[in-house]
């Protein structure tokens, strides 16, 4: 990595964590450190007018947040972060439980607090983890990849906002242990490793365009590919979806549904990468492995044949509603068009189980949103774009009900 390189990742960073108001001026200090392939370090504070790089050996001792580097060895991004509600946990906790499972995933049963930006108390919080918060500053987040740090970043902010804004309707309550442990496992081996390997493969070799093997496809598939990518991206750019959580899912016939890949960030997704599943034996061929969410689509498109469309978030409001196994229930006005007259907080299920899609088709009933316990919510409609206003409509109602809208 030369300083190019490294100035326009610093760029993609600093852009990615504004969208996710990190980079806001009361979002505190924003720093970040990259690894190169040789060893060699750059680094950068972000948010102010100039960026100024620095290039440093990772074992400088004058930068305390380089010594992440080496209690992480496979870590190639380095994110020091005041955040919004992570200030809330650092100064106040010696750690924080898991209460939503995609924290178990990324971060582990507990993201630890660093009493202060020393070696010896980096190397104790990243003991096991990727990231910790910092007493007095805020978040210390390390990333096998750019994005794996942001997703990391945006995760440890949200559960601290989950904790904070919980307080609010009763308290969060943390992940089921086993669930928890079992999750973070999983994660770890399988579903990171995949996008990391693709984000690899494309910044050496960019995609390809569809080739003329691609099977023959309908004017309305086609169509419907391009709309599953546009409202991921929409999603995603509004902070619903975050990294590769989350998934869409349409009703392409009686036969077939168009979902999301499994893994895949949202930014990288072509119409292409859209994975055409069976309905009866959710069978996909040679195609990208689909969402591990696939059984619960499917099973949602059997039990209501009014839905055409299916959109699971972890969307952060509706995540404090999961959190603290309460239902969103005062909805109002247009959106309880779109939603129903609440959305109820489903039991708790370990994902892409059967499980799952029975207490969710339970707690859904004939409305078209309902919660999944520590985990985040479905929305549903007729065609995707009713899915994609009832996901906004329930945020909405959320925000509302916990005064932050
Ligand atoms: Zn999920």
């Amino acid at each position: 990595m030369n300083k190019t390189e490294a100035a326009k990742a610093f760029l993609e960073i600093a852009a990615q964590l504004k969208r996710e108001g990190l980079l806001a001026e009361t979002a505190g200090i924003v720093k970040a450190a990259l690894r190169g392939e040789n060893g060699e370090v750059f680094l950068a504070e972000l948010g102010g007018a100039e960026t100024t790089i620095l290039e440093r050996a990772a074992s400088d001792e004058g930068e305390p947040m380089l010594s992440a580097f080496s209690a992480r060895p496979d870590a190639t991004t380095v994110l020091l972060l005041g955040g919004v509600y992570a200030p809330g946990v650092a100064n106040t906790k010696k750690y924080l439980v898991a209460e939503l499972d995609d924290m178990a995933q990324i971060v582990g049963l507990t993201a630890r607090v660093a009493r202060s930006l020393t070696k010896a108390e980096i190397a104790r919080c990243l003991k096991g983890r990727n990231s910790c918060f910092v007493k007095g500053l805020g978040m210390l987040i390390t990333g096998r990849s750019t994005a794996e740090a942001v997703t990391g970043a945006i995760l440890l902010e949200k559960a601290a906002m989950t904790h904070e804004l919980a307080k609010k309707i009763g308290g969060a309550r943390r992940v089921p242990l086993f669930s928890a442990a079992l999750m973070h496992l999983v994660y770890q081996k399988k579903y990171s490793k995949i996008n990391l390997e693709e984000e690899t493969k494309r910044s050496v070799h960019p995609p390809e365009p569809a080739d003329a093997e691609q099977p023959e496809r309908s004017a309305r598939e086609q169509a419907l590919r391009e709309q599953i990518v546009a409202y991921g991206m929409r999603l995603t750019n509004e902070g619903v979806l975050q990294g590769t959580w989350g998934n869409l899912a349409v009703r392409l016939d009686e036969t077939y549904m168009l979902t999301t890949p499994s893994g895949l960030d949202y930014r990288r997704l072509t119409p292409d990468d859209i994975v055409k599943v069976e309905l009866a034996t959710l069978g996909y061929g040679n195609q990208r492995k689909p969402t591990s969410e696939k059984r619960m689509h499917r099973d949602l498109f059997a039990a209501r044949a009014d839905v055409g469309a299916c959109i699971h978030t972890h969307a952060k409001l509706c995540g404090v509603f999961a959190a603290a196994r309460r239902s969103v229930c005062c909805i109002s006005g247009e959106m309880k068009a779109l939603v129903g007259e609440e959305m109820r907080c489903a039991g708790h299920a370990l994902p892409s189980t059967k499980k799952l899609s029975k207490v969710a088709l339970r707690a859904l009933g004939n409305r078209n949103g309902c919660l999944l316990m520590n985990h985040g919510a479905i929305c549903c409609g007729a065609d995707l774009e009713r899915a994609y206003l009832t996901c906004k409509a329930a945020e909405q109602a959320a925000g509302e009900q916990l005064g932050v809208l």
